[in-house]
């Protein structure tokens, strides 16, 4: 636990949320499995019916990776058409310069790795999201996109500590323009605490580690400590069901038989 405690200074809690660290600090002490294990990797069958369009919202540069980079990477592999938004560059936090810039080759390297196409940066204000102008850009890129599957942060039942005002703005406003679009697109949240699929990554582990140790910038530490985050939350979200190492979202969208959380 000293680990962790350095970990959080070192990284700048306060400032950008910086995925990894906190996780880190957290994995143990807080819930990511899904609340019936069985059922939500059952669950995890839906995603992958068909190769489809996915929009995947990252409200900082590694967000996504760290959370839901093993089932990005399954469905690149698998032909899905995939379009990463990065909201935000992430440019506070932490004292290097140009660190959007840097930010922003780090997701590059990060979106090689994953193997999907389409990566765009609406370069917001770290820690300063506009609702309304998310609304506007969300809605242009979702009628561009036409996405059947979308990835985003859940606004309504957060890991207490990922409760970052940045997290929350992306996740609400996916979810009020899927339902004022009355899109038939199937939501999946991440950094949940109410999780209802688990997607087996392990396969692609060594992959989803290669994607988050992208993140140069956000690495204070040992790549081996890292490495074994990724390695832990994994298998921490696999717990209870017969994956080794998962990941874990809350879905909701018009599948009646869908176990919900
Ligand atoms: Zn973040």
């Amino acid at each position: 636990m000293k680990q962790s405690k350095n970990l959080a200074i070192g990284l700048g809690l306060g400032a950008t949320i910086s995925i990894i660290g906190l996780v880190a600090m957290n994995i143990v002490k807080k819930g990511v499995k899904a609340v019936e294990p069985e059922l939500a990797a059952q669950a995890s069958n839906i995603i992958f019916e068909k190769p489809c369009k996915v929009l995947a919202l990252s409200p900082h540069p590694d967000d996504l990776d760290f959370f839901a980079g093993g089932t990005i990477k399954l469905l690149a592999d698998r032909g899905f058409d995939i379009t990463v938004v990065d909201v935000t560059d992430g440019e506070k936090g932490v004292n290097i310069p140009n660190l959007g810039s840097v930010r922003q080759y780090e997701q590059r390297r990060a979106q090689k790795v994953l193997g999907y196409q389409n990566l765009k940066f609406l370069h917001y204000p770290d820690m300063k999201v506009n609702y309304k102008r998310l609304m506007r850009d969300l809605r242009n890129i979702w009628y561009e996109v036409n996405p059947d599957i979308v990835f985003t942060f859940d606004h309504n039942f957060p890991l207490k500590f990922l409760a970052h005002k940045d997290h929350l703005a992306v996740g609400k406003a996916v979810c009020k323009l899927a339902t004022e679009m009355d899109s038939p697109a199937k939501i999946y949240l991440y950094g949940s605490r109410k999780n209802n699929v688990l997607v087996d990554i392990s396969e692609v582990l060594e992959d989803k580690t290669r994607a988050v140790l992208s993140h140069k910038s956000q690495l204070r530490f040992s790549k081996s400590l890292y490495s074994s985050t990724v390695k832990k939350l994994g298998s921490y979200a696999a717990s209870g069901s017969n994956l080794r190492h998962a990941e874990a979202f809350r879905a909701f969208h018009n599948f009646d038989s869908f176990p919900m959380g």
